[in-house]
């Protein structure tokens, strides 16, 4: 896959949970580090799902965003390797990870902890793409990723009031946008969890790509039982069910991610 002529920051964001955020994130970074890329992923939930996803150890003690965001360590020294894919790497985060969300609120500048820790990893450390996977709520570990991030990428699940949540994130990313960070903008939108026997969904994606044309990606992302499973394997869908629709469609959004990066670049 071709590489961005910079790297590209992505937080994976919607306030709502369950919608697909971290299963996003995972597949896609494995898809783009499976096409040569070297990707970094960032977990910031608490709950771990994507260190678990990415087959990384987290249990209470395993250092990871908390001592990056609180203690001041740096992000190279906690990164581990995934064995998902060559090139993926994951700063692991553990349930101590809620306990940052209250203690950042007295911190100095706090909003900026990950971008600063991110830009002294990148200086060192050439990365192609990184993916950052938010808790559900707005509250500042999402503040630091939408602060830390260039471009926002929201999966959307094909729902009944699937755009409702988007449109409160959208409120909150023109506040961040104003205020924090100016680069910021919606440059994705991903389709997840698309049923193609209801017309529902169908309705939803329509919906969705009418409101962000630009930005939605061709490939949807079907519901999938091999996609869910994924997760108690330690595994992604693209190793767990490499031939499975989910495994396909998932990778196929990652080429055309990586693709539009290299052409919005070039
Ligand atoms: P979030 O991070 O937004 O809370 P998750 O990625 O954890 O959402 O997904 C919520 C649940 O839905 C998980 O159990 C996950 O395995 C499941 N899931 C996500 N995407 C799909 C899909 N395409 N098909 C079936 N199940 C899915
Ligand atoms: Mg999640």
């Amino acid at each position: 896959m071709p590489a961005p002529a910079e790297t590209r920051v992505v937080v994976v964001a919607n306030q709502k949970g369950g919608v697909g955020k971290t299963t996003t994130a995972v597949n896609l970074a494995a898809g783009l580090a499976m096409g040569g890329l070297n990707v970094l992923v960032v977990d910031l939930d608490p709950q771990g799902n994507a260190s678990t996803a990415l087959g990384i150890e987290h249990q209470q003690g395993t250092k990871g965003t908390y001592e990056v965001l609180i203690d001041g360590n740096d992000i190279a020294d906690l990164v581990v390797e995934s064995p998902e894919a060559p090139h993926l790497k994951v700063l692991p985060a553990t349930v101590d990870l809620a306990g940052a969300e209250i203690e950042l609120v007295s911190v100095v500048a706090r909003e900026n902890k990950l971008k600063r820790a991110l830009r002294a990893y990148l200086a060192e450390h050439p990365t192609d793409y990184v993916l950052l996977d938010c808790p559900p709520s707005l509250g500042l570990l999402t503040l630091n990723a939408l602060v830390a991030a260039g471009e926002v990428l929201i999966p959307i699940q094909c729902e009944y009031y699937a755009l409702e949540g988007v449109s409160q994130l959208i409120t909150t990313i023109e506040l961040v946008t104003g205020e924090l960070n100016d680069a910021l903008r919606v440059s994705t939108v991903l389709l997840t969890m698309y049923d193609g026997r209801t017309r529902l969904s169908s309705q939803v994606a329509d919906e969705v790509r009418s409101y962000f044309t630009e930005q939605t990606l061709p490939s949807v992302i079907p519901r999938s039982v091999r996609i869910s499973e994924a997760p108690s394997y330690g595994q992604t869908v693209l190793t767990y069910h490499p031939d499975s629709a989910g495994a396909v469609s998932y990778l196929e959004a990652a080429r055309e991610i990586a693709r539009r990066g290299a052409k919005e670049n070039a």
